[in-house]
């Protein structure tokens, strides 16, 4: 309630001079709104916002409240808030891999190997095994035939490999969906066996779908490849050699695998959290806002100093900027219903994004434009503006105009697009959703490096004064006058190109 009356006779003087900055004239949401929202949800209190936790349990019982109160509806399939999400952790127990060439058994040592499998008890048949080098080739096709195979695949990365299919990660799934019955990775220079059983042993966080996994995967060192190949009357120094070569079509082994593996399975469900602001016409479209609520949980072994992720900026800062954006716009009248979404996951693979765009509340096709809003508060005010799809979509021109408008300058290179695969509108964007991340904290390179390099990830990202919220300010202000413009029929048809369309 401070000095309005002063405030409305600036503005009166302003407009009378035609000088009325439209960000004024929309009651700018400040630092002072952005800063209680962080300060709670990345509370130890809320240890860290992991999936499947109290802290999951508390995060969406705070933000129900604040989006309640901010003037959303509660959008969930079932008229709730909360969209079910179905998780999994699975974690090796014990396992066995024999092998034979022709008639004789081959003696390997059961130590450099893990096996996890998509079940509890996992037993196959004798299957032939396969070499795949990097499983697939330049083109990012599969390299070779691995249905109802014992494929071994080398987990470090080539050059030759398309950007999209360079994470064994990525590889593993292409595999798996060509009907490999075991995917195991072979442990390289990038990543040691040690490091790479870790990550099989640290329980990951997955979607509790059979899409992207074979019913067996697992991991070996390249001394467990020498022995297995050298058994069979290969040579492993050959093959691997020859995997180096762009159009490499992969290679039998002369030897049948089978597997008998045992799983320890934590099934539980997540939440994506979804509020909307229902538009006057309906059937015209869907804008969206998404942000990802949780972070890392209890990062940090028993003992440490310090042992909660909180995820401050990380993006405690996104779902307050998405909670104020709400408030923002619920205020007035829209045609195109304005949808929120809260995501769950992000931080082990945007397994929420990638539930919902699995399983939309509203079809894919309808959403105009989807803005998604991860660690935004890093740069100060007067940061450009930089836009994460930058080209992707025909809206750069459209978006670049509203920022203008609003005193902001823009940053026209694509170097944030390093960042398009690792946030949420990634799994929107791989769908033909226009999807992208507008604003300040990715358009200097140095700023968001010092933060990637410092405080991310870690239990430093903590709520506090040292968290620059000025440019976060500026960025939800930026986020209503998009909202504005996209869900207006007059002013944003949906299908307008970047010239033209700005008002
Ligand atoms: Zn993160």
């Amino acid at each position: 309630m401070k000095s309005t009356a002063r405030l409305l006779q600036t503005l009166v003087v302003m407009a009378a001079i035609g000088q009325m900055p439209s960000a004024w004239a929309a009651a700018a949401i400040s630092e002072d709104d952005l800063r209680p929202h962080i300060e709670i949800l990345a509370s130890d209190a809320f240890e860290g916002r992991e999936p499947g936790t109290e802290g999951e349990r508390k995060t969406l019982e705070y933000l129900q409240a604040q989006w309640k109160k901010a003037g959303l509806k509660a959008a969930a399939r079932d008229g709730s808030w909360l969209e079910p999400v179905a998780m999994v952790r699975r974690v090796p127990v014990q396992s066995s891999a024999s092998y034979h060439s022709g008639k004789d058994r081959l003696r390997l040592s059961n130590e450099d190997i893990v096996l996890i499998g998509l079940e509890a008890n996992s037993e196959t048949a004798a299957m032939p095994t396969i070499f795949v080098g990097y499983g697939v080739n330049a083109q990012g096709e599969v390299v070779a035939d691995v249905r109802d195979k014992a494929v071994f695949m080398l987990s470090d990365r080539a050059d030759f490999l398309p950007e999209k299919l360079l994470s064994s990660r990525s590889r593993r799934e292409a595999l798996a969906n060509k009907g490999a019955a075991a995917v195991i990775a072979v442990s390289g220079e990038q990543f040691e066996f040690t490091a790479i059983k870790r990550q099989f042993q640290s329980r990951p966080i997955r979607l509790d779908s059979n899409i992207g996994h074979a019913p067996i995967e697992g991991a070996v060192s390249s001394n467990y490849m020498v022995a297995l190949v050298t058994a069979a009357g290969g040579d492993w120094d050959k093959l691997r050699l020859a995997a180096k070569a762009p159009d490499y079509a992969g290679q039998l082994l002369n030897s049948t695998a089978s597997f008998k593996v045992e799983t320890g399975i934590n099934r539980f469900n997540s939440h994506n959290i979804i509020g909307k602001i229902k538009g006057r016409k309906s059937g015209s479209g869907t804008v969206m806002f998404m942000g990802h609520w949780d972070h890392l949980g209890i990062c940090r072994p028993e003992g440490a100093a310090d042992r909660i992720c909180n995820g401050a900026v990380d993006n405690a800062s996104g779902m307050a900027v998405l909670t104020e954006v709400a408030r923002s716009l619920s205020r007035g009248k829209h045609d195109r219903d304005i949808v929120f979404v809260g995501t769950t996951g992000e931080e082990s693979g945007l397994l929420g994004a990638k539930a919902y765009a699995a399983a939309p509340t509203v079809p894919l096709d309808s959403i105009k434009v989807l803005l998604n809003v991860d660690t935004i508060a890093i740069a100060p005010r007067g940061a450009k503006v930089s836009i994460i799809g930058r080209g992707t979509t025909p809206l750069d021109g459209v978006i670049e105009n509203v920022a203008r408008k609003l005193g902001r300058t823009i940053e026209p290179s694509t170097e944030a697009n390093a960042f398009l695969e690792r946030q949420d509108g990634w799994a929107f964007t791989q769908k033909g959703v226009p999807a992208l991340m507008v604003g300040g904290s990715f358009a200097d390179p140095e700023l968001l490096q010092s933060f990637l390099d410092s405080d991310y990830h870690g239990p430093d990202d903590e709520a506090g004064s040292a968290i620059e919220l000025g440019g976060a300010a500026e960025d939800a202000s930026l986020h209503v006058e998009l909202g504005k413009y996209f869900a207006s029929n007059r002013k944003f048809s949906g299908t307008d190109k970047a010239k033209g369309a700005g008002e």
